[in-house]
């Protein structure tokens, strides 16, 4: 099986998933991504991501090595295919985190996966907090409900929505939801 987690970015996506694989680390395997990006301070190589160079990481999207890959702030992400296809053939169950575009590929790509859009808990207030905090201009504040808004609307292509208002209780819904799919598929 395939679990994805997405979300807006700043959701809090890596730390639902640090913390649901501090629980479970034996029985869901993580993709680990590919990232031009350089490795921040205590990430290793092979273990946080695959660290690249851009010119490799196009390499490897033209030799159609990527299950899927998005630009965020200047810098590739994408999963290595190979890697997800080998572990799906040996029956383990794999668990992706990645941002939203990569998700909607994967939704095209994969149709038995299944996507968990994290949200934040106050989105329904948002606009009521940008005005009442007034340090934005009507403009700023438009378009933060436009991207919101957008957002929103990907979370229809989804399976489950769950919000991150606590991270422990986020993970136990995450967690709630892998152990009813896996379940329903016979494979608890
Ligand atoms: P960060 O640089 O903070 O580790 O990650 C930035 C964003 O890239 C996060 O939203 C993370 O979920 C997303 N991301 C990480 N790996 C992948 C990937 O393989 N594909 C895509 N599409 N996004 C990813």
């Amino acid at each position: 099986m395939l679990f994805l987690l997405s979300g807006p970015s700043g959701v809090g996506k890596g730390t639902v998933r640090k913390a649901l694989f501090k629980k479970e680390p034996h029985k869901l395997l993580y993709s680990i991504s590919a990232t031009t990006r350089k490795p921040r301070r205590g990430e290793v190589d092979g273990r946080d991501y695959f660290f690249t160079t851009k010119s490799k990481f196009e390499e490897m999207i033209n030799a159609g090595q990527m299950l899927e890959y998005a630009q965020y702030v200047d810098n590739y992400y994408g999963t290595p295919k190979n890697w997800i296809d080998d572990q799906r053939e040996q029956g383990n169950d794999v668990f992706m985190e990645i941002e939203v575009n990569g998700a909607m590929q994967v939704r095209a790509k994969v149709p038995d996966a299944i996507l968990i859009f994290l949200l934040p808990p106050d989105l329904m207030q948002l606009r009521n907090r940008l005005e009442l905090r007034g340090t934005e201009s009507d403009e700023v504040i438009d378009e933060r409900l436009k991207t919101a808004r957008q957002e929103i609307l990907m979370m229809t292509n989804y399976d489950y929505a769950v919000v991150n208002d606590k991270v422990d209780r986020a993970v136990k819904k995450v967690q709630t939801i892998i152990d009813a799919e896996r379940l329903k598929a016979k494979r608890l």
